[in-house]
């Protein structure tokens, strides 16, 4: 197989050549430009999976793009997920000692990691802290992607120390702008449409995914993907198919998996896993082609989210055409038009009622599902990222 970098001109037949040509354009007056971005994982979450696909893209255009990921033990990223919980609205007990141990471990990533590029974009607060660590001399970008809607306040402030040394700070929405000093700039995420989690696959390449995993295909299918994570609300989830169910045999199929940088997925995997059900499959998997086979074949999905910066999950359903039921919070509010392209629930029996309804209107999940498909084609695919970074990124250099 001759391997070769994603270029802006396979998406031309998705986005059209006047859009192709512009974002071409834009990245060829950045061709020398060294840019790394820094966050915690490799796989799992969306995080990653934006660096992996618009890394390669951004390298595919020219432009000179890195992607480096901090080291931590188990001990550090229980820290951070307490911060990551309690930047969305939980409570946290920052101790003295749980402070040193973060900043500890983001001072020896620190040493060496050796940033000395023209742009430095860190991703969410495992690392924020490494701009202490460097004497600065290029722009460097805080992308933080969780949903700040109410951030802990005692913790907020503890981070703006560092978040106060940044020059710009990304956010996926105009609602998680902090009083901080930094410009702040809101940029929605991407998908990419050639990934094995987006890709088009054929019926047969589905029928293999879902018999691999020994998920019953005789009832229509209600799906929910995402790591276990209590914002994503699985047991919320597992609530509504039960109310759903006395009125519509289905059957629920929970996917998620386990990020490095998440130490309580395991947990929340394994109360989910006492639910043993006939209808209800819960699989904790790495397997991005049975995401995308479970995302095709699905009769409904739900991202029945209590917090979401921004799910990714519900654009590469609605990608693939299917009916969404999100939770109406963070941004899949931005991402739903709740009646047109999806449905947006408050409840564990609003989300009921909408599974029953889509569940007996074919008509619905038809024509809902083509305006899912072209909401993302005209706003959500990964050169309308690229390009949002690429117009921030030219702010800088004039
Ligand atoms: N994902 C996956 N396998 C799973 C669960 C999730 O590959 O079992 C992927 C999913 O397809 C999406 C990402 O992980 O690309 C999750 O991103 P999202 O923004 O929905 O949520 P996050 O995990 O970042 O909070």
């Amino acid at each position: 197989m001759q391997s070769s970098l994603p270029t802006i001109e396979h998406y031309e037949r998705l986005i059209g050549s006047e859009a192709a040509d512009r974002i071409l354009a834009k990245a060829d007056r950045l061709r020398d430009l060294h840019i790394v971005n820094v966050n915690s994982t490799y796989y799992g979450g969306g995080v990653a999976e934006i660096l992996s696909s618009l890394t390669l893209l951004m390298n595919g255009s020219g432009i000179r793009t890195g992607w480096r990921v901090i080291q931590g033990r188990p001990d550090f990223f229980s820290i951070t997920k307490k911060m990551h919980n309690a930047l969305q609205g939980g409570e946290i007990f920052f101790s003295d000692l749980k402070q040193d141990i973060y900043e500890e471990v983001v001072f020896e990533n620190a040493a060496r990691m050796h940033l000395d590029h023209d742009v430095v974009i860190v991703h969410d607060p495992q690392p924020l802290p490494l701009i202490e660590h460097f004497r600065k001399k290029a722009p460097w970008i805080w992308r933080c992607h969780v949903d700040l809607t109410r951030p802990d306040p005692a913790l907020w402030e503890y981070l703006s120390r560092f978040v106060e040394r940044y020059d710009a700070v990304v956010v996926s929405l105009p609602e998680y702008a902090q009083k901080i000093s930094p410009p702040q700039r809101f940029i929605m995420p991407a998908i990419n449409p050639f990934s094995t989690t987006n890709k088009d696959l054929t019926e047969e390449e589905i029928a293999e995914r879902l018999d691999h995993y020994d998920i019953p295909t005789d009832l229509p299918l209600v799906v929910q993907v995402s790591r276990f994570d209590k914002w994503k609300d699985p047991q919320g989830v597992i609530d509504a198919f039960r109310i759903a169910r006395k009125e519509v045999d289905a059957t629920l199929v929970l996917v998620g998996n386990i990020a490095t940088d998440d130490p309580e997925g395991q947990e929340i995997f394994e109360s989910l896993c006492s639910c043993r059900e006939d209808r209800i499959r819960v699989l904790s998997v790495q397997d991005t082609a049975f995401v995308n086979a479970l995302q095709r074949r699905a009769d409904v999905v739900l991202q029945k989210s209590l917090r979401e910066g921004f799910g990714l999950t519900v654009t590469e359903a609605m990608w693939k055409g299917a009916v969404v039921i999100g939770g109406n919070v963070g941004g899949i509010k931005h991402q739903i038009e709740d009646g047109v392209n999806g449905f947006l629930v408050d409840s564990v029996e609003a989300a009921a009622e909408k599974i029953v309804r889509v569940l007996k209107d074919p008509r619905l999940r038809e024509t809902m599902g083509k305006k899912a498909r072209e909401t993302v084609r005209s706003q959500f695919l990964m050169t309308r990222l690229m390009e949002d970074w690429l117009d921030l990124v030219t702010s800088f250099e004039a």
